[in-house]
């Protein structure tokens, strides 16, 4: 026997108990503690120290999943799952899932599946389409925005230096300048250091009230780059910041940044899904004049992660930068077919336009609309609430989904204080398992944030979240306060 164990028949049992277990999680997944309350080294210690010699039954495998496993696991798909952002998925993901790792083709070449090339062309286009992006761009699905946003910044310094880096190396090519607001994401830092620009060559630009960048900002340290002799290459406007989806002005960045001849790269990682809603398209006027552009339909998309969508206008710089094409990777179709290995970093893709493809035909672009929707009108019910309250209140604007809010016990309360019993608040809920949020700092306040984003999450769960924080906050006031006093 080759491999222990498992034929077709076996595999069959076994796939279907795991696919009772599936649904039965689904159904269940409200009774779990949301964030998992293990503690460090809990798991690793019930895990055995070397890899078994012989062979183990599923049964003994899934039994430990089970027992060990479980209780470590944070339930991203409980609809009280408020924190980061969501990373949500759907029955008709899971189902394409099943069949991309039972296929288990790798689409890293048009030949090594037609299909999946194919397939990727299409749905990229109708996404591409559906959210008022230029028919004259084109799309590929990317594992990450991190990994996107990095290869618009490599795009944007190949383009600028005649693909020249590429070839010899630096050498002649120095002083790149990458502008982004004070508030985007840690990924645009990540990509300058690993595309050799530095992160000291990161600008952040400063932002307004409502936390978007300020283009007259932009401009002045652009001007005063050139003057200093450095080399404005890249800025990464965000549609929908990671802290409080605050939302930079795109067409007066897009002007400076065409008046400079400088690359437009757009991250609307999270918030790009609510640009399939026309109300919201409005965020992205300008988007002609840009260069790239990143949305994850792994957060908010009802599709399993990963699956990043990156867009760009200029196919032909994406290609030059990736493109590479040693004798065993020629194919006789090449200059035919779209081979995605040359469109990104990795040469080994995984066939991900499948479940956007099931996704999309399974909800329909007014179901996922629908969905959408009514995530937002839900946020709003809670903004309102915290609104109405004495002693909350907003630390940011809602632009979509996400309320960012802290507790505040009586009027100039000390600042100390007040972030001391908000982080204590944050803790205190998430260690009920009732909700996970997460938090972020606006203006020196400690301030919660709830992402009102989950596949399944309804009114009802919202308000008993609500509730809860209602209950625990004042307690906590009253606790820190005998303390302090
Ligand atoms: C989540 C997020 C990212 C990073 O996304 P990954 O796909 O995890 O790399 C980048 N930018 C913004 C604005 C985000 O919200």
């Amino acid at each position: 026997m080759y491999l222990a164990g498992m034929n077709a028949e076996e595999f069959r049992s076994h796939a279907h108990r795991l696919v009772d277990w599936m649904a039965d999680y689904m159904t269940n997944v409200e009774k779990y503690p949301v964030k998992s309350q293990v503690n460090p080294g809990d798991i690793f210690q019930q895990i055995p120290e070397s890899a078994p010699e012989s062979s183990e039954s599923m049964e003994q495998i899934f039994q430990d999943f089970e027992k060990i496993i479980m209780p470590g696991i944070t339930h991203w798909q409980s609809p009280n799952y408020y924190a980061y952002f969501t990373a949500n998925t759907s029955p008709p993901s899971i189902l394409a899932e099943m069949l991309t790792s039972t296929i288990a083709a790798q689409c890293m070449k048009w030949e090594t599946s037609p299909a999946a090339a194919e397939l990727e062309e299409r749905v990229m286009n109708w996404l591409r389409d559906a959210m008022g992006i230029p028919s004259n761009w084109v799309g590929v699905i990317q594992d990450t925005a991190s990994t996107a946003t990095l290869a618009a910044i490599v795009s944007a310094r190949e383009r600028s230096a005649n693909y020249q880096i590429n070839e010899s190396g630096y050498e002649g090519y120095t002083n790149f300048r990458v502008y982004c607001s004070s508030q985007t994401h840690s990924s645009i830092e990540k990509g300058a250091k690993i595309a050799g620009i530095g992160r000291k060559n990161v600008v952040k630009v400063a932002v307004d009230e409502s936390l978007a960048m300020q283009p007259e900002a932009l401009e002045k340290a652009i001007q005063k780059d050139i003057a200093a002799g450095l080399k404005p290459l890249c800025v990464i406007s965000a549609t929908g910041t990671t802290g409080t989806t605050a939302m930079d002005p795109l067409s007066p960045i897009a002007d400076i940044c065409e008046r400079y001849n400088i690359w437009l790269h757009v991250d609307a990682a999270y918030a790009g899904s609510a640009m399939l809603l026309p109300e919201y398209q409005h965020y992205l006027e300008g988007i002609e004049k840009a260069d790239s552009y990143v949305f994850n339909p792994h957060k908010w998309l009802f599709t399993n992660f990963d699956c990043t969508a990156y867009f760009v206008k200029d196919q032909k710089a994406l290609l030059r930068t990736f493109e590479i094409l040693p004798e065993y990777l020629k194919t006789k179709t090449d200059g035919q077919v779209n081979n995605y290995c040359d469109w990104g970093i990795p040469l080994g893709r995984r066939f991900r336009a499948l479940k956007l493809w099931f996704v999309l035909r399974s909800y329909g672009l007014e179901g996922i609309r629908k969905k959408l929707r009514h995530h937002i009108e839900i946020t709003k019910w809670l903004e309102q609430q915290i609104l109405d309250h004495n002693h909350y209140s907003l630390t940011a604007p809602r632009s979509l989904n996400l309320v960012c809010f802290h507790y505040v016990p009586r009027q100039g309360a000390d600042k100390d204080l007040v972030n001391t019993i908000n982080e204590t608040l944050l803790h205190r809920i998430n260690a009920t398992g009732k909700a996970y949020l997460t938090h972020t700092k606006v203006d020196g306040w400690y301030t919660l944030r709830m992402v009102v984003a989950q596949t399944n999450v309804e009114q009802r769960h919202v308000e008993q979240t609500w509730e809860l924080i209602q209950k625990l906050a004042p307690e906590i006031s009253r606790e820190l306060d005998t303390q302090t006093s």
